[in-house]
């Protein structure tokens, strides 16, 4: 299954590593063919190259529409070199064989990206790549075809340890990924469309991402698992550049990320910390410094803490990075650090410090994709975001505005804890967190007891839920969770609103003396 390489065909839009690639080719006595801005650029370097117009004696025309879609292109990508039907098309017609095409496409989700109006981002969808790795991909059997710069560097070895050949099982693998390749490109050109037409449930939809790492299991180790970006997040854990540690984990990813967009929806709130277990807050706090937030998160539930997933809205500093050592943490994630606060940290080897280039942006649209047997749900991200005009108190108790100030920051803390959630909140800080139960009156108890755990873990003379706020993600819908709360010692709260018995759960608040806020917005989370 050897296959020589005579004949090449460059065509590219990122000229990274181009001529480097050019010249070793050219010095293994491969002929160049090439398009329009790549013949020029390995024509500048001094190497011998021949226009792809020359071959298909026509012009590249319509702004470059149409340059390589011809014949004497796709017969000598496509003909079947051992086939004698196929050899005589080729010599009745004079096509040349092409035993390599090195192709990456026009930059669309770039475009995209950098948000490019209707008519340039359509220009800049590439048709004639496509089709050639398309041809090349097919006839694998003979033909080799590179869609990454990052293949320019096996390919060379390849041909270096095969005499200027390559092995069917190199041509192959760079067939299956020259597919995913293509695949990616037309997903990336549906989603942008559904989004520029207003398409919100178009009729086929395809997912797409690049390897960023592979995964020694998913959740648990006899599953395998691997990380795949998709280009579309400003700052996150997918952009993040891992500084010291051992190798993320799926479930390090999954925290990190829950962590991470948490923490973002504080950037205007001066410090902030967070601190994720099982995808789930145990706890969240501002602070006067960002030592002063980390500490306040970490006393909300120190068992939990323990084996966390720290993150920060603001870089490292050096007395932060010595608090989170004092315990065993998992990750920690900020937008930046301060070589001292890296200095202590470089102690801890396992540690894993993630650092990104500013702050996720809890206001990106996009979509959330969940896996259901046989088919995958779609829905936009959840950027919901209340205003101050929003705001309905409906009890006869208004909230003060230090109660209001907690109430919205329970509120944010809630919509990432998993249904149902409930969080107490005091001082800008979390003081109690009951996730993931299938009765809402259970998250409330849950939370409450949390409180008196933590009253007894920092010696506090009381519970903490004593004048704190309440946070229910969706409503509650019997007055028994208020009660509840209450009778722990909650002083305001805040939920959407919207049950059948409104009128009963406000009249327990009322009963009780404390003031009840509504959202109108819910916050489910699973
Ligand atoms: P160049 O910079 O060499 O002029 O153009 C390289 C780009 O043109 C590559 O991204 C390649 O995928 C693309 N390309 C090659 N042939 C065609 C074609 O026939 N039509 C279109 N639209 N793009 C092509």
């Amino acid at each position: 299954d050897l296959q020589p390489l005579r004949r090449a065909l460059l065509s590219v839009s990122d000229k990274t590593g181009l001529i480097d690639l050019a010249r070793a080719l050219s010095d293994r006595g491969v002929e160049l063919l090439s398009t329009g801005g790549s013949a020029a650029a390995i024509r500048d370097a001094g190497l011998p190259v021949r226009d792809v117009s020359e071959v298909t004696k026509f012009p590249e025309m319509m702004d470059g529409r149409v340059k390589t879609l011809h014949p004497v292109v796709h017969g000598g990508l496509l003909a079947v070199r051992d086939d004698a039907g196929h050899v005589a098309a080729m010599t009745e017609h004079g096509i040349d064989p092409i035993d390599l095409v090195v192709v990456n496409l026009y930059p669309f989700e770039a475009t995209v990206a950098r948000g490019a109006g209707f008519a340039e981002t359509i220009e800049n969808i590439d048709i004639g790549g496509p089709a050639m790795i398309r041809s090349a991909a097919k006839n694998h059997a003979f033909v080799n075809v590179v869609v990454d710069v990052e293949d320019y560097a096996p390919l060379l070895a390849e041909l270096e340890a095969n005499d200027g050949r390559t092995t069917l099982a190199f041509r192959q693998s760079l067939a299956q990924t020259a597919y995913a390749r293509t695949a990616a490109y037309d997903t990336a050109v549906s989603t942008w469309m559904a989004g520029a037409i207003g398409e919100t449930a178009p009729r086929r939809q395809s997912v797409s991402g690049t390897l960023a790492q592979t995964l020694r299991y998913g959740e648990n180790p006899h599953q395998a698992a691997a990380f795949y970006t998709d280009g579309t997040a400003r700052a996150g854990v997918a952009t993040a550049t891992q500084v010291q540690g051992k190798e993320l984990s799926y479930n390090n990813i999954n925290d990190t990320d829950a962590a991470y967009e948490l923490v973002a929806e504080f950037a205007d709130l001066g410090p902030c910390c967070v601190i994720v277990k099982h995808a789930n807050p145990c706890g969240v706090a501002k602070g006067d410094t960002l030592e002063a937030a980390y500490r306040a998160a970490y006393d909300c539930d120190r068992t939990s803490a323990f084996g966390g997933i720290v993150a920060l809205n603001q870089p490292l500093d050096e007395a932060t990075a010595k608090a989170i050592v004092e315990i065993f943490t998992e990750v920690v994630i900020a937008p930046g650090a301060s070589e001292a606060a890296k200095a202590v940290f470089a102690a801890k080897r396992n540690l894993r410090l993630l650092l990104t280039d500013g702050l996720p942006d809890p206001a990106a649209g996009g979509m959330t994709v969940k896996q259901v047997s046989g088919g995958f749900l779609v829905q936009g991200k959840d950027t919901g975001q209340i205003s101050e005009a929003d705001l309905k108190v409906v009890t006869k108790v208004q909230p003060t505005p230090e109660q209001m100030a907690d109430l919205r920051f329970a509120w944010i803390v809630a919509k990432h804890v998993k249904s149902n959630a409930i969080v107490y909140v005091k001082d800008g800080a979390t003081v109690g967190v009951g996730a993931g139960q299938m009765s809402r009156v259970d998250s409330t108890r849950i939370a409450a007891r949390k409180a008196e755990d933590m009253a007894e873990a920092c010696g506090l003379p009381a519970s903490p839920a004593k004048g704190s706020v309440v946070a229910s993600d969706a409503f509650f819908p019997f007055a028994d969770g208020v009660i509840t709360a209450v009778e722990a010692g909650a002083v305001a709260l805040i939920q959407p609103g919207g049950s059948m018995r409104d009128a009963e759960v406000i009249a327990a608040a009322d009963e009780a003396g404390i003031a009840m806020v509504f959202t109108g917005m819910r916050h489910f989370r699973h």
